[in-house]
């Protein structure tokens, strides 16, 4: 700072000297008016400095810095450092962001920027070509005006991000996309677009092939299997010392027909794209055939009841799929129910979804274990499960059943205790007899 004071006022000595000479010689106020004017001369070299920046300040470029004198050299020298300083931290800053699209620019899946609004502020080469968007033409448009597919503005205006969605390419139906929306800053979005329609092949091939082998190992399965029973028949066919080992053969052909027909109806589910027919299905009838079932698969070893099953409740869904899921259920409670246990089956609405359930009295599951029961083959105890004729499906099977109504499973458990397996089906499904017969009477008048 000294140095500053020092530096402006240094070109007023020469000038406060020349003055103390003049003052004797030509009196008190020549000197004073010399002195003024050196003052004013001073001004002007400021202000003549301060012209020059101003004049740069409008159009600054680093090689056209004004020159000054004095103070002004240091201020334009620094002005001159500090320009650089921060041309070189763009450059690098530029070469940074320029790195970072080239890399987006690379990558095979598709990702677009998209702002507070919904409209796109950047996209890859890759989503142009997946979505069809043009970076040049379509920035700052709504990404609704361009990806129209109902399904996409339904999960696009749902704002729940946590799932990706399956489109077919509106280009080429034969390109499968995945589509998943990741909120990031202030209320930004990415949309990153994958090409899944590789995977989505192997996929197909996957299920048409465990389907082909189920297909073929039936037909074997049921000769042999009829051909055992046929043989047991024949009076004097087995002897009696070889009974045994046919009632295991008997036994193990029963056990691959299960599997086979499980996997068989998990293909069939996987594969159906289609959602179930839509027909009304009259649960509570289906819920005495079901506890029916159960009663003949105990042998009177449980106590199976219906503690409430609400008479005006149907669904809208397929009655073969819902007898599937629900005898599954209900089938499992009793394999994992010791003998003298109760089964307690349950239909009711829960505020304004339908509620089927299963309580049972059994072995329990520990709780680390219920988040993969559904699993293909996931067993807790896979001699339990074998030992009743479970094939490891029977769950799997059930929440493709309740995903196709848009339902969903629920499972409480506690080990040694019992388990309470719930089918939750949402407000659409519900079909209220009541309201049924409203309308077909209204249909008829
Ligand atoms: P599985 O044919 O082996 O029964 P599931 O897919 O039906 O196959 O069931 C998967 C596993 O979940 C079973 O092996 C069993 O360990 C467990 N499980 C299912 N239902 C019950 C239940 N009600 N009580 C206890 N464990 C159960």
């Amino acid at each position: 700072m000294q140095d500053f004071w020092w530096r402006t006022t240094w070109p007023l000595l020469p000038a406060i000297l020349f003055c103390l000479v003049l003052w004797p010689v030509a009196g008190s106020g020549t000197a004073l008016l010399v002195f003024c004017l050196s003052l004013c001369a001073l001004l002007a070299l400021h202000l003549f400095n301060l012209r020059k920046l101003a004049g740069w300040l409008k159009k600054p470029d680093l090689h056209a810095i004004p020159e000054g004198n004095g103070i002004w050299d240091d201020i334009f020298a620094n002005l001159y450092q500090e320009l650089r300083r921060h041309s070189r931290s763009e450059t690098r800053l530029i070469s940074a962001l320029e790195r970072l699209q080239q890399a987006a620019g690379a990558l095979p899946d598709g990702v677009v920027v998209l702002n507070e609004t919904d409209q796109i502020e950047w996209c890859n080469p890759s989503a142009g070509r997946q979505l069809g968007l043009r970076l040049d033409q379509d920035a700052g448009k709504p990404i609704s005006y361009l990806v129209r597919q109902t399904e996409f503005i339904a999960y696009l205006n749902a704002r729940n991000y946590t799932e990706p969605l399956l489109l077919k390419s509106a280009r080429n139906p034969d390109v499968s996309l995945e589509l998943q929306l990741v909120p990031f800053g202030e209320n930004q979005k990415l949309l990153i677009c994958r090409d899944i329609t590789h995977l989505e092949k192997i996929e197909t091939m996957r299920r048409d092939f465990i389907a082909n082998v189920s297909h073929e190992l039936r037909t074997p399965l049921t000769v042999v299997g009829g051909f055992l029973e046929t043989l047991k028949d024949i009076e004097g066919a087995v002897p009696d010392n070889l009974r045994h080992y046919f009632d295991l053969m008997e036994d193990q052909t029963g056990r691959m027909r299960n599997l086979v027909e499980d996997l068989l109806m998990l293909s069939q589910l996987e594969s159906s794209q289609n959602p179930p027919q839509e027909s009304i299905v009259d649960v509570p009838a289906l819920l005495d055939t079901v506890q029916t079932e159960a009663q003949n698969l105990s042998a009177g070893r449980h106590h199976v009841l219906i503690e409430h099953a609400d008479p005006t409740l149907n669904l809208r869904g397929s009655q073969d799929e819902l007898h599937s899921a629900f005898g599954n259920l209900v089938n499992n409670a009793i394999r994992y129910t010791p003998e003298g246990g109760e089964i307690r089956i349950c239909w009711q609405l829960r505020g304004k979804e339908a509620v089927f359930s299963v309580r049972d009295t059994g072995i329990g599951i520990e709780q680390h274990h219920i988040a993969r029961l559904t699993e293909r083959f996931y067993r807790v105890d896979r001699s339990r499960s074998r030992e009743t004729g479970g094939t490891g499906l029977g769950l799997s099977i059930v929440k493709h059943i309740l995903t196709r109504h848009q339902a969903r499973l629920e499972i409480q458990s506690e080990f040694g205790k019992g388990s309470t397996f719930s089918a939750i089906f949402p407000p659409e499904h519900v079909a209220l007899k009541s309201a049924e017969k409203n309308k077909q009477g209204a249909l008829t008048s």
